[in-house]
């Protein structure tokens, strides 16, 4: 008899000891991910240990021949189990458990060469039909080729799976899963070259070593503050249930006051607050049995994902974690509100793409009104947002192939000369399908699919050629305020693209004036102030818009090229004595700063009267005329500036 080799055996007990401690040590226990594989390094082990008993049973002639029987039965069957935990493993891996044990006949096909190896091993004890060990020496059977074909069968259903959800992967997840087939196939090539280097084991340690270096990489999934899975856990998680057409529901909590709390606390505090958070929200979780995957994406940011579709659990769910934030939360001696919006959505019920349900959760705490209750998806205003958002780019190409979007013109009234002298271009999207959008909704949606830019260069072209058009001379306005958004100030080509349009439509810097908003204006970015630079020294004037809506930096508002200020319909409509006295000095401060002032958003004469007293220049709104299509205007100006000069 020769002697068998032990020493790949040992090694393979050492890699496996190592590769169980990291992934202990790194936190990966949860999830059924984790456990699978856990539960796959844990048999390999066993493995190697019972291959190194039977081996020493072997090589020191143990003279109990049952010990013998029962050392090699363990050990094959344990290692025969590894294909099929490979492929569970792989199963959990794609979250496809929904689809394999929906499917029963499938299901059973899986079960049935595991559960026949099985039967054949116990047989084998009593029958030898599979291999004897007949004076210490193991000998197989031609039998034996039964538990290969089995092995072989589950790794090709591997195979296939991995390619079926090849787009869950990344290149190198891939890789490193399919690395472990081959490395299966050689070892017991191998083994089966040389029956007495007991290597087999050793190679399906390595490959489990490789996947959890690869693979199983906690530092890529968990959020350091908060210990729950992180931004791209939740993309990954929830584009496999998209891909895989796996139902759940979704709770998306969004701290709209969070940059306001940080601001507060701090960075340590703050970090405490999520994590307090984090540990509640998990509490509650684990109250309502729902056994939610909790995730911290980033800014005040929380979402729960909810397997088991099941709407009055999730609601329940839901609704627990949303009277968490109907309480002060307590940190050192802060007493903290928070303000969480806390959404429902079933997906993909609800919320029918991946793409839509990362735009929608992104801010629709700022888009919804807050009245402290669960905010269900499927209701009417939640899911037009939704359909829009999921849309928006089909919504927009639409609209440039079908002639959907219009630039309508709001006049704008001087106080001093009593007409009209400019107007605002505003822009309209009529949709085949959706009707007509409004530009608060469909522009930060452009933005932040990139298509703002051709829209912007559509509204430039259109404002362009209407003023270089023999209609618009006779008008005699002075120009035409353009709206730019955010993304376009921050354009490196846009100063060029702007003074290419005019060029191109004979417009001269007089006859248009940019708004940018006060968001805009307090990024202090160098391409921005590149732009605004250029623009200027090409002579064209810029708006401050909505002033008085966010944070007004004075000194930065002091820094930028601004011939006016635009005085925001929410600011001017405030009712109290207080706000009327911020008012006046407000538009006494702009006034001493040589900036002319524009009010927006006036629908009644009394108010016209009370910003003329106050010595603005010109007046917008409603009570002379909405945003109106090109003809309208050319027809309403010739019309009203004639009757009133
Ligand atoms: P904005 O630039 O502040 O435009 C003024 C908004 O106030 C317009 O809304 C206008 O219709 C509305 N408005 C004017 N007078 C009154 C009034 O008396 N009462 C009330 N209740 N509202 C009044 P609109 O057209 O819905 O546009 C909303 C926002 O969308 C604009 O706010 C602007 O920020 C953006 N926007 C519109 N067109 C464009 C565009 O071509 N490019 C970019 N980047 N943004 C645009
Ligand atoms: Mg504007
Ligand atoms: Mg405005």
């Amino acid at each position: 008899m020769t002697e068998q080799l032990i020493h790949f055996d040992v090694a393979a007990f050492v890699v496996l000891c190592i590769t169980l401690i990291s992934q202990l040590t790194r936190n990966m226990k949860k999830g059924s991910t984790n456990r699978f594989f856990l539960a796959l390094v844990v048999l390999t082990m066993l493995c190697a240990a019972a291959d190194i008993w039977a081996a020493l049973l072997d090589n020191f002639q143990y003279p109990d021949h049952a010990l013998h029987i029962a050392a090699h039965t363990i050990y094959l069957l344990l290692y025969n189990s590894i294909p099929p935990f490979f492929l569970m493993y792989i199963i959990s891996l794609t979250n496809t458990w929904g689809k394999v044990t929906a499917r029963v006949p499938l299901a059973i096909m899986l079960a049935v060469p595991y559960a026949a190896n099985i039967v054949l091993h116990i047989v084998n004890i009593f029958t030898g039909c599979l291999f004897t060990v007949e004076n210490n020496d193991f000998t197989v059977t031609s039998l034996s080729v039964i538990p290969y074909t089995t092995a072989g069968i589950y790794i090709l259903c591997c195979v296939i799976h991995l390619i079926r959800y090849y787009k869950l992967f990344t290149v190198r997840k891939a890789l490193a899963l399919l690395l472990m087939l081959p490395i299966m196939g050689l070892v017991t090539l191998s083994q089966s070259v040389a029956p007495n280097t007991l290597i087999q084991v050793f190679g399906n340690a390595v490959g489990l070593m490789i996947i959890s270096v690869l693979v199983q990489r906690p530092e890529s999934v968990i959020d350091t503050f908060t210990g729950l899975r992180n931004y791209s856990a939740y993309a990954d998680d929830m584009k496999k249930h998209y891909i895989t057409d796996n139902h759940v529901s979704v709770i998306l909590i969004n701290i709209a006051n969070f940059s306001s709390l940080q601001k507060i606390l701090g960075y340590d505090r703050t970090s405490q607050m999520l994590k307090m958070i984090a540990k509640k929200l998990y509490e509650k979780s684990r109250e309502a049995r729902s056994h939610g995957m909790l995730y911290y994406l980033d800014r005040g940011r929380f979402r729960v994902v909810l397997n088991s579709f099941n709407r009055s659990s999730a609601e329940n769910t839901a609704q627990l974690m949303n009277q968490l934030f109907r309480q002060p939360l307590k940190i050192d001696k802060f007493e903290l509100n928070i303000i969480a919006y806390v959404c429902l959505a079933n997906c993909p019920e609800d919320i029918s793409t991946f793409r839509s349900l990362i735009s929608f959760g992104d801010d629709f705490h700022q888009k919804l009104p807050f009245n402290g209750e669960v905010i269900l998806a499927d209701g009417s205003k939640v899911k037009s947002m939704v359909t829009l958002l999921s849309d928006v780019d089909g919504i927009i190409d639409r609209a440039f192939a079908k002639h959907g979007f219009h630039v309508y013109y709001q006049p704008i009234y001087s106080i001093e000369q009593k007409k009209f002298v400019s107007a605002e271009a505003l822009l309209r999207l009529i949709d085949d399908k959706q009707g007509f959008i409004s530009p608060e909704i469909f522009i930060p949606a452009a933005e932040k699919s990139g298509a703002i830019h051709k829209i912007g260069d559509f509204v430039l072209n259109e404002v362009c050629r209407f003023i270089g058009s023999e209609e618009y001379k006779k008008l005699g306005l002075e120009y035409i305020e353009i709206n730019l958004s955010v993304s376009q100030c921050m354009r490196h080509d846009l100063a060029h693209r702007v003074l290419e349009i005019m060029e191109k439509y004979g417009v001269t810097s007089d006859q248009v004036n940019l708004e940018i908003t006060e968001t805009a204006a307090s990024y202090d970015q160098n391409v921005m102030s590149e732009n605004l630079k250029q623009l200027n020294a090409a002579g064209i004037s810029f708006s401050l818009d909505d002033y008085g809506t966010g944070y007004s930096n004075m000194s930065r508002i002091a820094a930028l090229p601004l011939k006016i200020v635009k005085l925001d319909k929410s600011f001017v409509n405030s009712q109290t004595d207080k706000m009327w006295t911020i008012l006046q000095n407000t538009v006494k401060m702009i006034k001493d700063l040589n900036m002319e002032i524009v009010v927006e958003g006036i629908e009644t004469a009394d108010m016209v009267k009370k910003f003329s007293e106050l010595k603005c220049d010109f007046i917008q709104g409603f009570y002379y005329s909405k945003p109106i299509p090109e003809q309208d205007f050319v027809k309403f100006i010739s019309e009203k500036n004639n009757a009133v000069v």
